[in-house]
């Protein structure tokens, strides 16, 4: 789950990393009261889930409070990434002397989480990481020992910070990794990290993504889900109990069980073709949450085919079948459809379907051939 940079910014400040004086505000009268109250120079950033911001005219310097409200009109206007911005965050400008990049997040790899650091912070950071990679240096962290403080300060040497800002820089390093353990985030990250004409560090944006296993633990952070920022589709699925994540290829994949889903998507790639998602259905999937299963998939204008994988243990192939037959009448499906299906009550299932004009398949194998040819 992604946190607005307000609410990431809200965190790092519980640990000590010193952020801007700023507020939320979902109009422009509102704006201009917050920029009266702050005074001077405001910049007025749209809070949407999406990087990148400010190259779509999501973050604007306001000289006074009129022009803070006047920002805050054209940026509620605008759509960024296809995202609606509903709310604005009002803050204190700073004003910048230079920009640094920190980020925390998962190395898989290395199974521990890595900290990272660039000079060369700021809105071309994924420019920096694609073609020059070596100007971003990082500091894998023991899980049982944390970030230790000679790390931090490898990092602020490493990048060439002047000594002056060292015990700042380590300082919000520390505080970064806090609020990535305690609330069990992914990722947390401050670009830019920007030293101020006063001498200062100060975290002018925030980013934070958290680990929806690990919610539970937070009721007051996922309490924080901005459910029209995620992706329809997937909002839709978690409602279903169904797990759905969309992906770039063209073939649907509706499958029961996360390791066949994954196994299924595997053989898709093997034999050449591009999964257009990984959708489980779960165990026990009723008729039910098949169909708005099917109907979640077909949503996506480019699936060209569609392979259903299932293995009847708890859930009954036969039921799977009348789900499929309910979708089929009620979505309309317009692509082939290649059906796979064995285990519990198999012939029945089977049997269900022979009426339609489905393409079946005995073998994983030959249902992703089959899929693969379809789409074609
Ligand atoms: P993003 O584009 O979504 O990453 O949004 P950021 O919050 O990082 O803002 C983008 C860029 O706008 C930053 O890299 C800064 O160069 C600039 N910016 C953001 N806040 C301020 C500010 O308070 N003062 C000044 N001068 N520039 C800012
Ligand atoms: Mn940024």
């Amino acid at each position: 789950m992604k946190l607005h940079e307000h609410e990431s910014k809200t965190l790092f400040a519980a640990n000590g990393i010193p952020i801007p004086r700023g507020r939320i505000a979902d109009g422009a009268r509102q704006a201009r009261a917050i920029g009266r109250d702050l005074g001077g120079c405001v910049v007025v950033k749209a809070q949407v889930l999406v990087g990148g911001r400010g190259k779509a005219g999501g973050v604007k310097i306001a000289v006074n409070a009129r022009e803070a409200g006047k920002h805050t009109t054209e940026i509620l206007a605008l759509r960024i990434a296809g995202l609606a911005v509903r709310k604005v965050l009002v803050e204190e400008a700073a004003t910048i002397r230079s920009e640094i990049y920190l980020g925390i997040a998962n190395d898989r790899a290395a199974r521990r989480p890595v900290m990272m650091a660039s000079a060369a912070g700021g809105v071309d950071i994924e420019q920096v990481a694609a073609q020059t990679p070596e100007e971003i240096l990082r500091e894998h962290i023991d899980p049982f020992l944390g970030l230790r403080s000679f790390q931090a300060r490898n990092l602020a040497s490493g990048i060439n910070l002047p000594r002056a800002h060292w015990e700042e820089f380590i300082h919000i390093a520390l505080g970064l990794h806090q609020t990535f353990v305690e609330t069990d985030a992914t990722m947390a990250e401050i670009n830019p990290l920007v030293v101020t004409e006063e001498e200062h560090l100060l975290a002018v944006d925030g980013k934070m993504v958290l680990d929806d296993n690990a919610l539970v633990r937070h009721p007051d952070l996922a309490e924080l889900r901005d459910v029209d920022a995620d992706a329809g589709e997937e909002v839709e699925a978690r409602e279903h109990g169904l797990s759905y994540v969309a992906l770039d290829g063209y073939i649907g994949c509706m499958v029961n069980g996360a390791g066949l889903a994954m196994a299924t998507m595997d053989i898709i790639k093997h034999f050449g073709g591009e999964p257009a998602n990984f959708l489980d259905v779960g165990g026990g999937a009723s008729a039910e949450k098949v169909a708005s299963a099917l109907r979640i998939i077909l949503r996506d204008g480019r699936v060209r085919a569609l392979l259903i994988n299932i293995f009847g243990g708890i859930t009954r192939c036969d039921e799977v079948a009348r789900g499929v037959l309910v979708a089929m009448d009620e979505v309309g499906v317009r692509v082939p459809m290649v059906v796979r299906l064995e285990g519990t009550n198999e012939e029945e299932g089977r049997r269900l379907l022979t009426e339609s004009d489905l393409i079946t398949a005995s073998s994983l194998a030959e249902a992703a051939r089959k899929a693969i040819a379809a789409a074609a």
